[in-house]
């Protein structure tokens, strides 16, 4: 099944997505919660309740017709860095022995078509196409080998990088969480669908050229680990997600560095889930904040 919010009338909604079409759950599943977040935490009932709404073939709209904001929203938004050897490799690192994990501030969650911000402050914007993880069930100390029960589904993230801020500091949270900045969707994916998440192809490409080309085999803390990892400190909650990390190929360590620039298209693909685009704007000021 595939999972998304969208916006009707100011207001996020649930949804399912079949085909070129989309199910306004609100409407077709008035019993259901009115949140993804609250949806994923009834579990299999949820899920079942979302399979009839389908079903029903009623409250169908043109997908085309509404903008997805972020399938969910997350209370805790993690970042994974160095989770590949040639991304490690690139950035001069060892292959860490623990998951570097770091935070993405909500402020930077964006919808998946939303523009990404140019910022004010600096010209070094990167891009990061990852494969994410949406928790559904409420958890703490889960073992590698109980964690794929805890997953909802899988969805795409760009962890996009404003490098000169990530690294003029030992902590990278703040280059990594500017507005605009965590690009989430098209929809969540459910787990049963996605079948294996570590064999999933993606890339990234600007303006129509491939840019990061990899698979989710080359993680080296796979999704399981970072489950078991993460959840030894924090109770991770249905809506959580943890983007995973990314491969080589980044603007950072390109010959050039060719960061992104107003104008530019940045599509991030993951095979079995689907694609995210943005378009890159400069950070608005003044009268254009102000409305
Ligand atoms: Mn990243």
């Amino acid at each position: 099944m595939r999972l998304a919010t969208f916006l009707r009338d100011g207001d996020e909604r649930p949804a399912a997505v079949v085909g070129d079409e989309l199910v306004d759950l609100l409407e077709a599943a008035p019993e259901l919660p009115r949140t993804m977040n609250e949806i994923l935490a009834l579990g299999e009932s949820g899920l079942q309740a979302i399979g009839a709404a389908i079903d029903s073939g009623a409250a169908r709209l043109p997908l085309k017709s509404v903008r997805l904001t972020a399938p969910v929203r997350p209370q805790k938004l993690f970042g994974i860095g160095l989770n590949y050897a040639d991304h490690a490799a690139e950035a001069g690192r060892d292959i860490p022995e623990y998951p570097t994990v770091f935070a993405m501030m909500a402020n930077s969650l964006s919808g998946p078509f939303d523009p990404i911000e140019k910022p004010i402050v600096s010209d070094h914007v990167d891009y990061e196409t990852e494969l994410a993880i949406v928790i559904g069930k409420r958890c703490r100390h889960v073992s590698r080998e109980d964690a794929p029960a805890v997953v909802a589904g899988f969805t795409i993230c760009n962890d996009v990088s404003v490098r000169d801020w990530q690294r003029r500091t030992l902590q990278w949270t703040l280059g990594k969480s500017f507005d605009t900045h965590s690009p989430l969707g098209p929809w969540i994916v459910t787990a049963d669908e996605i079948g294996d998440p570590h064999d999933l192809a993606f890339r990234t490409l600007v303006n129509g050229e491939v840019r990061q080309e990899s698979n989710t085999s080359q993680l080296i803390f796979d999704c399981w680990a970072l489950i078991e990892n993460l959840s030894a400190a924090c109770t991770l909650e249905p809506g959580d997600v943890i983007a995973t990390g990314t491969c080589a190929g980044v603007a950072l360590f390109r010959e050039g560095q060719p960061w992104l620039r107003v104008g530019d298209v940045v599509r991030c693909e993951i095979d079995g889930i689907g694609a995210i685009e943005s378009a890159v704007v400069a950070e608005p000021t003044g009268a254009a904040l102000a409305a």
